[in-house]
């Protein structure tokens, strides 16, 4: 019997589009599989999220890049759903289709203030010194001595790191070139990490933690006072492991004390809440408030003090976007769906799916339950009855527009290395010049 080749349709080229096209391509011989992103670029995270002196996780994506050179499988970059090709269109093409378009929305602290020039959030923060192309023109404040990070998980991390270390110490990672100017401007004496609950509740890796005590110019200051002896005793198995991790860190940077005198100072503040911020046009002033944890909740005191902000960054989370017709859940900020399945022949999965939490790894778990869930619902009906990429061609073609293949890609790759002058590349950052390498 002559089956029709199955089409598959991915939204999303980061890491969980990449597991998921992967398993689904090992699985079903012959599946034509597009994989759609709004930029130029695969990769997702990797490229836009990850820290770019982390290049030990970057490596991943010598591994999607395989997967999207596979016989069968399209990468369509800078194309986006909603702007050149409509959700209805794409769900008349593909007899599968799925969702992985990750979570960029910054959450709102929701605090008098926010709206203050030099208040940011991580997504645009992270974005921009990733080289991400829409972020190019957002040139943040760093010309304070006081930056306020709110937030304690690995993104507040990342971005306090980056900022804390030296051009020298920067300069094997592929920070882009605006960024780096900017860091290697900025006079910055003190960054505060604010956790609304306490250090044992914090997210941090431990391994992220730890980096703290080997920045040249940084010293880290933490109040011992602030430092549990005990653990609650309703802490689970998992996060009780990663408190006494964190704690110990924690303890030998409070021994460290005053008398670490180098020139920038990273203070970790737990059990503090932001109130407000203050400031005359930008911010100037971190407003907070004390409070304790009761039954894993943080509880107000009413104590209140300030801290000098010249730049406040919140790295609270996010949301995902959702393009219209796509079934969302605008209280979470996900896509709406019930263990992956969104809609019949519709699928999502990672952080758009589940929301913004974990790392690579466990998107990959994700990505693979969600891909055998497809297999599972399309038992014995395997062959396709869609038009698939005919039917989006033509589309496409019609409305002018021209998607980056993966050939492109590998060309914007090529010269983005070719550039690097001893880092692992320098990247292309305006929409016009990564689409001219990829036609080039
Ligand atoms: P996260 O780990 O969920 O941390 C978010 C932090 O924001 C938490 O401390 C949370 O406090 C706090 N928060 C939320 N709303 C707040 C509010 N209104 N006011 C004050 N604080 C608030 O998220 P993330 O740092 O964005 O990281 C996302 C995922 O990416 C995580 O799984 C992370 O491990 C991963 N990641 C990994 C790496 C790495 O491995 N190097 C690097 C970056 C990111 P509560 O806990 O009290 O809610």
């Amino acid at each position: 019997m002559n089956h029709a080749p199955i089409h598959i349709g991915i939204v999303g080229a980061g890491p969980s589009g990449c597991y998921v096209a992967d398993a689904l391509g090992r699985k079903l011989s012959g599946a034509r599989i597009d994989m759609f992103d709004r930029l130029p670029t695969p990769f997702g995270l990797v490229r836009g999220g990850v820290a770019p002196d982390h290049q030990g996780t970057k490596n991943i994506a010598r591994q999607f890049e395989r997967t999207l050179g596979k016989e069968g499988v399209r990468f369509l970059g800078n194309v986006a759903v909603g702007r050149d090709i409509s959700y209805e269109e794409l769900k008349a093409a593909y007899d599968v289709l799925v969702i992985t378009i990750g979570a960029l929305d910054d959450r709102r602290l929701g605090i008098p203030g926010e709206e203050l020039d030099a208040v940011y959030g991580s997504g645009q923060f992270v974005a921009w010194y990733n080289g991400i192309p829409a972020d190019r023109e957002f040139e943040p404040r760093l010309d304070g001595k006081s930056v306020a990070i709110i937030g304690n998980g690995n993104v507040a991390l990342d971005i306090a790191r980056l900022l804390a270390k030296t051009a020298d110490e920067l300069a094997a990672s592929d920070l882009c070139a605006r960024a780096r100017s900017a860091f290697a401007a900025a006079r910055i004496e003190d960054i505060w990490l604010i956790g609304r609950r306490g250090p044992a509740d914090a997210s941090f890796t431990t391994a992220e933690l730890g980096e703290f005590g080997d920045l040249s110019r940084a010293a880290t200051r933490v109040d011992a006072a602030q430092l549990p002896t005990e653990l609650p005793a309703e802490l689970g198995e998992e996060q009780r492991k990663l408190a006494e991790r964190n704690l110990e860190v924690l303890r030998g940077y409070a021994q460290r004390g005053a008398q670490d005198d180098r020139p920038l100072r990273v203070h970790f503040v737990f059990n503090a809440r932001p109130l407000a911020i203050h400031g005359d046009g930008r911010a100037r002033e971190l407003l907070l408030e004390r409070t304790r944890v009761e039954h894993g909740r943080a509880v107000a005191s009413g104590e209140r003090f300030a801290i000098a902000a010249d730049t406040v960054i919140s790295a609270i989370g996010y949301r995902s976007t959702a393009f219209p017709g796509l079934p969302f859940d605008a209280a979470r900020g996900v896509v709406a769906n019930d263990q992956g399945r969104v809609e019949p022949g519709v699928y999502t999965a990672g952080w758009c799916k589940r929301g913004p939490q974990g790392v690579i790894p466990a998107n990959r778990a994700d990505s693979l339950a969600v891909a055998e869930l497809i297999l599972a619902d399309i038992a014995g009906g395997a062959s396709g009855e869609k038009p698939g990429r005919a039917l989006v061609d033509s589309l496409l073609a019609g409305r002018g527009v021209r998607p980056v293949d993966f050939a492109g890609w590998q060309k914007i790759n090529a010269a983005e290395v070719a550039a690097a002058q001893g880092r692992p590349r320098e990247k292309l950052v305006r929409l016009d010049d990564l689409l001219a390498a990829a036609r080039s």
